[in-house]
């Protein structure tokens, strides 16, 4: 194989904000193909209709734009392999899931969600792992015609071997086996005519010319299924990698109740793409101690793919301070230094809409960087006593900012609306007034008490900052509620 043959891609899923887990594997792909002189391709996998957003697809590729991570080929751009978005892809499925079951490696279930919720109770009860049952495997095939004719609803399962195991070779994790009676009889085509992850995706890597796929540790245990589909196509697999998940330093997961994971949270706080770019890319190279300041043309130099660990990649927050300061000192001249802090500040449009909110609310334009300065800034210096002056007690003001932290979540689109109508529903669930709710949050928010309308305010700050706000809040007064 030429280098120029190797094509990897990324393919979010577009249920969510954006997270800094999909920028690392974004990373070490893009990485791959500059190395190799490949090519870098971006795929939308929003195969699960009822999760998946235009809105957070816009934000992902926003993100990863704003990573530097650029594609190639992807929905924004095209390509020769388009579309890039899998439910525009529709119709390219089906053909392949017909070749499975023509061939006899694949069936058509009729069990209803009931059914299997209840098989999979039963399995749980016997302390067996869920797993389907095969009740359908064996229907005779006039039977199928007909309950397919009499417009029954069905899904199209993929066989799976009875006996010995799927073993094959991961970049990361080298030689692996995984027996078939731990593989389930995946869906391959689901009710309404949508494939599933598992078919579009490996139609997809093959159509795509996908010769290398890298993804998160979460999937390695897909492959078997993975493997099937290609062996039942007559396809090759291509080679998988398997990156070690982000984790904490505590070895826990990455989640967002720990630490920041939506990459937008970085942005809003003026840490530089090449900084967190820079801080990703360490986990994929080898250096010597004092060699960390890279470029992404250095991190391409020097990307290692050979050398991951599977120990995971620490998500050390400091680390990244550390880098992000280097970076603004050493490595942007005065003017870019310059430009990058009004590129900023007009991110979002905080600075242009907190102008306008402040200039009802000021005498003199000196009063701006106290009245508004919370939206520009990192963090707010929060203490028992910015919380003091408000007429709920400490518990009461706990109570707001735990239930809020908890309840926000729930708003899907982050609108000033939104957030208005959530924190209104909070109020009525506590049985509280919304005026007694919003000071805690004004103050969580801002710092203090005296600041701009709450509601634009958190619409401005974006989702990621005021859950860590709400989060610091709430750990300074339960402290305080603590010691009382
Ligand atoms: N859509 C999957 C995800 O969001 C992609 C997994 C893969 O790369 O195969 O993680």
């Amino acid at each position: 194989m030429s280098n120029s043959d190797i094509r990897v891609r990324i393919a979010p899923s577009p249920t969510g904000e954006p997270h800094v887990g999909t920028a690392y594997i974004a990373l070490f792909n893009y990485l791959f193909a500059k190395k190799n002189g490949g090519t870098f391709i971006l795929r939308i996998e929003d195969t699960d209709q009822t999760r998946s957003t235009r809105e957070f697809e816009q934000k992902v590729l926003d993100a990863l734009k704003w990573c530097g991570l650029e594609w190639a080929e992807g929905p924004d751009i095209g390509g020769p392999y388009g579309p890039y978005r899998q439910s525009d892809r529709k119709d390219i499925y089906r053909p392949f899931v017909d070749k499975i079951l023509e061939a006899g490696h694949g069936f058509n279930c009729f069990c209803t969600p009931e059914r299997l919720e209840r098989m999979r109770e039963e399995q749980r009860a016997a302390g067996k792992a869920p797993k389907y049952d095969g009740h359908c495997l064996n229907l005779a095939a006039e039977e199928v015609t007909s309950r397919i004719a009499a417009g029954e609803p069905h899904v199209v399962r993929m066989k799976v071997p009875t006996e010995g195991s799927c073993k094959f070779h991961d970049g990361v994790y080298g030689d692996v086996e995984i027996p078939w009676e731990a593989v389930d009889m995946q869906v391959l085509l689901k009710a309404d005519g949508m494939p599933t992850y598992h078919m579009a995706n490996v139609v997809d890597d093959h159509l795509m010319k996908i010769t290398h796929v890298a993804r998160g540790e979460e999937w390695l245990a897909s492959v078997p299924k993975h493997i099937l589909i290609y062996r039942y196509l007559g396809l090759e697999p291509p080679v998988f990698m398997h990156l070690s998940l982000m984790r904490n330093a505590d070895k826990s997961k990455l989640s967002k109740r720990k630490n920041p994971t939506s990459i937008s949270y970085y942005s809003a706080l003026g840490y530089l793409p090449e900084a967190l770019m820079n801080f990703l890319g360490l986990f994929f190279v080898q250096i010597a101690e004092g060699e960390e300041l890279l470029s992404m043309d250095e991190l391409a130099e020097k990307f290692d793919p050979e050398n991951l660990s599977k120990a995971g990649a620490i998500f050390d927050i400091q680390k990244l301070d550390w880098l992000n300061g280097r970076w603004i000192r050493e490595k942007l001249s005065q003017e870019e230094f310059m430009a990058r802090v009004l590129n900023w500040a007009s991110e979002n449009e905080r600075l242009t809409e907190g102008l306008k909110l402040a200039q009802s609310r000021i005498s003199k334009l000196g009063e701006l960087p106290s009245l508004g300065g919370f939206l520009l800034s990192s963090d707010v210096a929060l203490s028992s006593a910015s919380f003091a002056g408000l007429k709920t007690s400490a518990a009461e003001t706990l109570e707001i900012l735990t239930t809020v932290q908890t309840d926000l979540e729930k708003i899907h689109e982050w609108t000033v609306a939104s957030i208005e109508e959530e924190l209104r529903a909070i109020s009525d669930r506590l049985g509280k007034k919304l005026r007694v709710v919003t000071p805690p949050l004004f103050v969580a928010m801002s710092g203090s008490s005296r600041s701009l309308p709450l509601f634009d305010s958190m619409a401005l700050l974006g989702r990621s900052v005021v859950r860590q706000r709400l989060k610091t809040a709430a750990t300074v007064v339960a402290a305080a509620v603590g010691s009382a």
